[in-house]
């Protein structure tokens, strides 16, 4: 059956999903583009079955092209969607088309989660929270009076600064390739954000950033660097050396295909406590999912849905 929804293809319509799961259904899904090899559908389905809601929720993934958000929202209504999960490359177009923003939604400029409040769509952000959550979990780490460094100054580094101004981080030092973006993402974090030049290794000034990455007590890559599938680079574009790091720092990367990554085991190597971006992934998606059931997400659940998957990607 052909799509009635332009940009909406090849995994089935928001309509077509409400028309085949029925109108008694709680249906939820994610849209992105490409969406095929998402993990939130696996992720949402396996903690409605831990919960014992298999039979009245359900959890579909969207093929939604890019530039297609309105129409995504549109299918939301009125097939009574309770909740999307928002990626790439919607985040900014969605915050920008809701009927409500959240405070952290509004700040980022995007939203990772829509909840349909009979029509009323309000958009929030779970990535930051997700992220803190993660670190919680596998390193026992909490950002509050901590000295962290973001690399990176894009969506996912955004979430994640403002969330470790939040949770109390005494800096939130960014280092991004295009120092532009590194200035507006650590404005995020207020009082606590600085921004640190990317000098090249062997440059007077880089001792300053060797110095600066050894006293800092959490190092984040929120770039793509490292990612499965197409070239990401290697460690000729690293922007900090996973061999400057050492015992007592933590060390977390939002890549999580491959997990962990070549960056993650070289600092992992040095000494650093590693952190990959499954946890992330999880606890953003859990905090969606309490958002829309009004229950506790079963996270234990989620966990080993994801750790069933192949940890070198898609
Ligand atoms: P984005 O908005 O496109 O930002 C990419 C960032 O990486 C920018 O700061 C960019 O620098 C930098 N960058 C890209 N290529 C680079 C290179 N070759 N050398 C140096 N810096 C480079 O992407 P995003 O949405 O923030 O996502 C970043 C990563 O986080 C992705 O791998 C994504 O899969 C992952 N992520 C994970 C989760 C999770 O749940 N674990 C959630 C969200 C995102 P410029 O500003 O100079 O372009």
């Amino acid at each position: 059956m052909a799509s009635p929804d332009p940009g909406m293809s090849p995994l089935g319509s928001i309509d077509e999903a409400r028309a085949d799961v029925g109108p008694a259904v709680h249906l939820v899904g994610v849209i992105g583009s490409p969406i095929a090899h998402s993990l939130s559908p696996l992720l949402h389905n396996a903690a409605f079955a831990a919960l014992g809601l298999e039979a009245t929720w359900h959890s579909r993934a969207f093929e939604v092209a890019p530039g297609h958000a309105a129409t995504a929202l549109a299918a939301m209504r009125r097939s009574a969607i309770s909740g999307l999960s928002v990626t790439m490359p919607h985040k900014a177009d969605v915050a920008a088309r809701v009927d409500e923003c959240t405070a952290v939604a509004r700040t980022l400029g995007a939203v990772n989660c829509i909840v349909n409040h009979d029509g009323h769509l309000v958009g929030t952000n779970t990535d930051g929270q997700g992220f803190v959550a993660s670190l919680a979990r596998g390193a026992d780490f909490t950002p509050a009076g901590k000295r962290c460094l973001v690399i990176g100054a894009g969506g996912a580094a955004r979430a994640v600064i403002l969330a470790l101004a939040e949770a109390g981080a005494s800096e939130v030092a960014v280092l991004n390739r295009t120092p532009e973006r590194a200035v507006a993402a650590a404005a995020l974090a207020g009082a606590a954000g600085s921004v640190v030049p990317a000098w090249p290794a062997g440059s007077p000034e880089h001792k300053d950033q060797v110095e600066m990455v050894g006293s800092t007590d959490l190092i984040v890559n929120a770039t793509p660097l490292g990612m499965a599938g197409a070239f990401h680079g290697g460690p000729a574009d690293w922007l900090v050396a996973p061999e400057l790091l050492h015992p007592g720092q933590v060390a977390a990367d939002l890549v999580y295909a491959p997990r962990p990554t070549r960056w993650l085991v070289e600092a992992a190597a040095a000494g650093a406590q590693p952190v990959d971006g499954l946890g992330m992934l999880v606890h953003q998606a859990a905090a969606q999912l309490e958002l829309w059931t009004g229950l506790p997400a079963a996270v234990e659940a989620m966990w080993q849905a994801a750790e069933t998957l192949d940890p070198s990607g898609p």
